[in-house]
């Protein structure tokens, strides 16, 4: 169906297009949390501030943090003595890296996510009753490095499918604890869970989920929308684990097929042709700019109707540190 613009007679090709906006998508409180620790730093303190990896995984973001003054480094070695304030990542950093910063008076702020510190808590916490340590997660994410680091070497055993599950011999079966990285996939953490469950009936499992509350939402209202999609954009960066998850969420949940992009010029516009609905999400790193640069080139191609789908309303918010709690919101 194509129509006329009755404003200047001439007939508008775009073809139709109804895009389903899930809801909650993008930012997180944890992402916020840390890009508001860098931007009240640079205010307060001034440029330089140094973050220790990329403060979420958005290159957007980073970039757009690079022209306000931030430095992004890999390893505190990488920065010089200095009285400027170090930033660590909301993914959480190993205990040898804060003693590090301590031993060169570093001045710390920590934008790990409170959420990610509680599994650190947890992870302690177990080890200290005399739990052997199951960590499901992605090998060389920084999450799982940081969480991998709250114990010494050998204390943390990764497990990333259900065949490591199913060959995984404990030292005590009895004696075994499980956590997890924040961002996983719902559906595949349970399997790896009930894998375990059936081999060691007394895995010691988090009080609460260690997925968070994002992670889930976001995934919740993508298996809302996603059956009913011809394909699926979910607005990420490819190092960022909850939006690769969005991702294959989609795709199990019946959409055709579904993608990560960063950005409206990556579009592969063939993929899109003859399409009639299109869902749009975005990772919890990912910012609603970006969203709506996505929705705008769909815009300029067909004539699209936007329908937000909400499946949960979300309110969390988490406090700042303290040296940056009396600068006025940005
Ligand atoms: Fe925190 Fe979850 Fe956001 Fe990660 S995705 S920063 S754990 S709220």
């Amino acid at each position: 169906m194509t129509g006329t613009d009755k404003t200047n007679g001439r007939h508008d090709h775009r073809p139709p297009l109804t895009i389903y906006l899930a809801a909650p998508r993008g930012f997180c409180a944890g992402v916020d949390r840390a890009i508001q620790i860098v931007e009240l730093a640079l205010a307060k303190y001034g440029a330089p501030v140094y973050v220790r990896h990329e403060i979420v995984h958005n290159r957007y973001v980073v970039e757009s943090l690079k022209a306000k003054g931030a430095i992004f480094v890999e390893e505190l070695d990488e920065i010089p003595d200095t009285d400027a304030p170090i930033v660590f990542s909301a993914h959480g950093v190993p205990k040898a890296v804060p003693e590090a910063a301590r031993s060169r008076r570093m001045f710390v702020l920590d934008a790990t996510c409170p959420l990610v510190s509680k599994v650190h808590v947890e992870a302690e916490r177990l080890y200290g009753e005399g739990y052997e340590i199951l960590l499901i997660g992605h090998e060389g994410h920084p999450e799982v490095i940081g969480t991998t680091g709250q114990l010494p070497p050998g204390a943390v055993h990764l497990i990333e499918t259900i065949a490591d599950a199913e060959r995984f011999t404990p030292r005590l079966p009895d004696w075994l604890a499980v956590i997890t990285q924040t961002t996983l996939s719902v559906d595949d953490t349970k399997e790896i869970v009930h894998a375990l469950k059936e081999r060691f009936p007394a895995l010691a499992l988090p009080r609460k989920d260690d997925i968070c509350y994002a992670t889930t939402n976001r995934q919740d209202a993508v298996k809302r929308i996603a059956p009913h999609c011809d394909r699926m954009i979910v607005v990420g960066s490819p190092n960022s684990s909850n939006s690769l998850r969005l991702v294959e969420v989609a795709e199990r949940a019946g959409c055709p097929r579904a993608m990560l992009i960063q950005r409206a010029a990556e579009i592969d516009w063939p993929l899109f042709r003859g399409i009639g609905r299109l869902g749009i999400t975005a990772g919890a790193s990912a910012p609603e700019i970006l969203v709506d640069e996505i929705i705008d080139a769909f815009k300029a191609r067909f004539t699209a109707e936007v329908k937000s789908v909400t499946t949960a309303e979300e309110e969390i918010a988490f406090k700042l540190p303290r040296e940056l709690r009396e600068m006025p919101a940005l």
